[in-house]
């Protein structure tokens, strides 16, 4: 069965944005095999429907806009893994340290970025942190592999967690409290870090 138009023409619009596949058609070669490869993750959101960005490139961590997705699935020059359809509001669990790949996927999109205050290293390129820790003598005794319990945090502060007296909580999804050694607070989601360090009372003058 032939394509459809709508197929015919996302390819012709891939050729025109791809010079090197429209070079190798006019003088009759193959297209050069694909020298990049991009992760698209689909997401729609209300906000969509009135012009925002409708995809999210998960490979450099930057939302595409819908003619750019069209643009992309007609180019031989980039290799695109669009995945499936993922439900931000899913769960998944396992026995395993390793949380399962859904797990990490929903974890670096709802927080996009590493969840330590202040810190805007992208998500994907760090570690995902069990908030509670794992128990790996008696996991069903430690903190578990899944959504509740599973952040993204870079290496550097994955290690002020571990090692250095930092601690977090999940209080909903996309929001964390962290708390530092010197007990001071903060509530980190993915706009941003406020500090809520309660208010101490004034020590009482002599
Ligand atoms: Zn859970
Ligand atoms: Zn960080």
């Amino acid at each position: 069965m032939p394509d459809s138009l709508d197929v015919r023409r996302s390819r012709a619009v891939g050729v025109l944005a791809d010079p090197a596949a429209a070079l190798a058609l006019l003088s009759g070669e193959h297209a050069p095999r694909p020298s990049k490869r991009a992760e698209l993750v689909l997401t729609l959101t209300d906000g969509n429907l009135s012009g925002d960005p409708v995809a999210r490139n998960a490979t450099t961590g930057r939302a595409v806009i819908e003619q750019a997705v069209r643009e992309w699935c007609g180019r031989t020059d980039t290799h695109l893994t669009v995945l499936p359809v993922l439900d931000l509001a899913g769960h998944d669990a396992t026995d395993a340290y390793r949380p399962k790949g859904a797990t990490v996927r929903r974890a670096d999109l709802v927080a996009q970025r590493c969840v330590f205050p202040h810190c805007t290293r992208a998500a994907t390129s760090g570690d995902h942190d069990h908030v509670v820790p794992y128990d790996h003598d008696d996991p069903a005794s430690g903190g578990p592999s899944c959504d509740c319990n599973i952040a993204p945090l870079c290496r550097h502060h994955h290690q002020l967690k571990t090692h250095a007296g930092w601690g977090y909580s999940v209080l909903d999804t996309g929001l964390w409290l962290w708390s530092d050694p010197h007990g001071q607070q903060f509530l980190c989601d993915r706009v941003g870090t406020t500090d809520v360090t309660p208010a101490r009372p004034c020590r009482q003058r002599e």
